[in-house]
């Protein structure tokens, strides 16, 4: 089955706390990995942007365990198409927040693709989502 990437935002639940945040990753950790995917999960003034990188079916099931979650609402898919590589190969997961107080190096990537004054991903088209994400995974090294 072939090599897929898909993109999707969301919006959290207005009182989604860190010890579901780190649950969320705990079981995305797991579960991605025996699956064989990859990718990140970004999150900040309430919204996700999320890629998921492996085989199509699998990242499928993924997807539809994600969709049914409780803790974040308007799912919106941005991208689901074959890809020749992976761009998030270091991670099965890894969350990265968007802090309020954004240092300057992250201020610069949000201004680059995000035409809002704060992290909205709901602004970016596919193409800037993945941009956003890539950089994202650059600076965390
Ligand atoms: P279990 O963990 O046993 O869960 C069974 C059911 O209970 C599922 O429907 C689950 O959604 C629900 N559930 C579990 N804990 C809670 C809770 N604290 N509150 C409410 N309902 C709960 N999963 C992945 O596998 N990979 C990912 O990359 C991934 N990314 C995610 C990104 C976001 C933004 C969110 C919100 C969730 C993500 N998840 C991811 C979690 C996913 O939605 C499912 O919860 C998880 O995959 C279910 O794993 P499981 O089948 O082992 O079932």
């Amino acid at each position: 089955m072939s090599l897929h990437r898909l993109l999707y935002l969301s919006t959290a639940r207005p009182d989604l706390a860190y010890p579901d945040l780190r649950d969320i990753m705990a079981k995305s950790e797991v579960n991605n990995q025996r699956d064989g995917i990859t990718g990140i999960l970004c999150f900040g003034n309430n919204r996700f942007v999320q890629a998921l990188e492996g085989n199509r079916k699998m990242i499928s099931e993924t997807y539809a365990r994600i969709l049914n979650d409780p803790r974040h609402t308007d799912t919106e898919l941005v991208a689901f198409s074959p890809i020749h590589c992976r761009v998030f190969t270091k991670w099965s997961m890894r969350l990265i927040q968007w802090d309020i107080n954004e240092p300057a190096t992250i201020r610069e990537i949000r201004m680059r693709y995000c035409s809002s004054a704060f992290f909205d991903p709901s602004t970016m088209n596919a193409e800037q989502c993945l941009n956003l994400l890539t950089d994202m995974q650059a600076l965390q090294g």
